[in-house]
């Protein structure tokens, strides 16, 4: 625990980024920290070795930093979810509201298609705050026919409950908890 306290201290507070009211937890300062960067690693790959799984899906950009690490230590597969329109190849998409408007997240369509029924996906972000994402990142892997076995966060927000929706389907874990 007093080293979770290490990890929390290694991350930034922004004020008022990105607009006025914001507490923006600023990630940059603890991949720019080898101790803490190494200790929050060395804690995922505990969690996830002895838990089968396949593949680790990320969610553009901050949830590609710690994914892909993870996901060549634990030798899984590594595939991006990305916002509309950045992935080449012939996508899925999942859309979801914001408070104003709405947004969407894209997989490739054979992302999972390596011979497996129901793949054992690990979803991974760097902060959950409303959940509008996560949630949307988790029905998109089951829609391309994953199984999502966990949502991972690196913070999670609990005062704004994000975590509620997903938790109906899907376990949610978060290593540093911000109420
Ligand atoms: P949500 O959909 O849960 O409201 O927002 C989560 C998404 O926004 C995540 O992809 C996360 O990277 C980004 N995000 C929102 N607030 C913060 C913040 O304070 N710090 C960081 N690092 N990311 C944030």
């Amino acid at each position: 625990e007093s080293e979770k306290s290490h990890l929390l201290a290694a991350i930034r507070n922004v004020p008022d980024y990105p607009k006025p009211g914001i507490q923006f937890k600023d990630i940059t300062t603890l991949l720019n920290n080898p101790e803490a960067f190494h200790f929050l690693m060395d804690h995922l790959v505990k969690r996830y070795a002895d838990m089968d799984i396949q593949y680790i899906a990320g969610i553009e950009s901050r949830g590609f930093i710690f994914g892909a690490a993870l996901a060549s230590l634990l030798r899984t597969r590594f595939v991006p979810i990305r916002k509309p329109g950045k992935l080449p190849y012939t996508t899925i998409s999942e859309k979801y509201s914001l408070e104003y408007g709405v947004d969407e997240v894209e997989l490739h369509i054979d992302a999972f298609s390596h011979g497996l029924a129901h793949p054992r996906v690990l979803l991974i972000d760097d902060l959950i705050a409303t959940g509008g994402t996560a949630n949307a990142a988790v029905n998109l892997i089951n829609k391309a026919g994953g199984e999502c076995v966990e949502a991972c966060f690196i913070i999670n927000l609990t005062f704004l409950r994000g975590d509620e929706a997903i938790k109906k389907t899907t376990p949610v874990y978060s290593v540093l908890e911000i109420d």
